[in-house]
């Protein structure tokens, strides 16, 4: 969030003896002559525009920093004195700033006691509070997931017979070809040629940025601690970069080809292969299926070793989950 100036306005503080409302800068009362008190709040009072301070004197003072209070006779004084205009006290002694950055409150505020607005900003989305019917289905999905897993996890030993026997192994065929693809431009790879562009909205950034749409919150109105208020805005930024379409040559699976059969001889297909084609990943699966009397257990794996060692008729040991499935496996003794 940047915080722009968008210019200064005269403030007012309200005489706590005749409550006569005087000018921010005047520092004793233009009705009574009473002092301005230490803790004296500056009000705004127009709430519905701003009127600006022409002012380049004026607008230097409240650009200096905050009043100074005289540690020796409490007279507001300057930021930019560095002796009391009243008693001559220094000022580098103990003198105290004016509070300031805060949000003024307008007159219409401060008489209804009202805290000053919050300050305005990007209307962000609202996050709903979780439901109690959001809360019942999410225990009802964890309370599911542990039954599932403990009966994955809970194994039952069963010997069983090997019935059948399948395997399938495929490679796949690629071809150095022409895609076409879209990414931001800066992520588009060197050799690519870029065929289309347009500025679509990327990110928002807190800082001006090139390329950016400024997206600003309402003013409101900053004590600057010198009877003057300082009318900021917050705004953010909307970058906008360029999206494109591009074309390059890469590798791309163009087809399959896979063998398959019921015995325990696995082979790989041979490719007939284009000048502009290669091998391309390999696949195997191997499944073994076990009887033990009426129940069928099916085992699949990709390690060859196992289905290798799984001739028809041999006797293995399996743990079966509470599902059917084969946890593990090994030959029965
Ligand atoms: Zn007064
Ligand atoms: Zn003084």
């Amino acid at each position: 969030m940047t915080r722009k100036t968008l210019g200064f306005i005269p403030l007012i503080w309200q005489c706590a003896f005749c409550n006569t409302q005087n000018p921010g800068p005047i520092k004793s009362c233009t009705s009574c002559g009473a002092p301005q008190p230490a803790d004296v709040e500056f009000l705004q009072v127009d709430e519905e525009r701003f009127n600006f301070i022409k002012d380049e004197a004026l607008i230097r003072m409240a650009q200096a920093g905050p009043d100074i209070h005289c540690p020796f006779c409490g007279t507001r004084n300057l930021a930019t004195a560095d002796t009391c205009k009243q008693c001559g006290g220094d000022l580098s002694w103990d003198g105290k700033q004016r509070e300031s950055g805060q949000r003024v409150r307008t007159v219409a505020e401060a008489q209804t006691r009202r805290p000053p607005a919050p300050p305005p900003t990007e209307p962000t989305p609202k996050r709903k509070a979780p439901t109690a019917a959001i809360l019942i289905i999410s225990l009802a999905v964890i309370v599911g997931c542990i039954i599932l897993l403990v009966m994955l996890l809970r194994t039952d030993d069963v010997t069983a017979t090997v019935s059948d026997l399948q395997w399938e192994r495929s490679l796949a065929i690629e071809a150095y070809t022409n895609v076409t693809d879209s990414d931001w431009r800066d992520q588009i790879p060197a050799n690519a040629e870029v065929t289309n562009c347009s500025m679509i909205y990327r990110y928002t950034s807190a800082q001006p940025q090139v390329n950016a749409t400024e997206v600003c919150g309402e003013p409101y109105v900053k004590d600057t601690g010198t009877g003057v208020g300082e009318v900021v805005q917050d705004c953010e930024y909307e970058v906008y970069d360029d999206y494109c379409e591009f074309t390059m040559m890469a590798w791309v699976v163009v087809g399959t080809v896979t063998e398959s059969g019921r015995d325990q001889s696995p082979f790989w297909p041979v490719l007939d292969l284009e000048p502009d084609q290669r091998e391309g990943d390999r696949g195997e699966t191997y499944t073994i299926v076990f009887r033990d009397g009426g129940d069928t257990y099916r085992f699949t794996t990709s390690d060859e070793r196992i289905f290798s060692r799984a001739e028809l008729g041999s006797r293995w040991t399996l743990q079966i989950n509470q599902l059917g499935g084969v946890q593990a496996l090994e030959p029965a003794n």
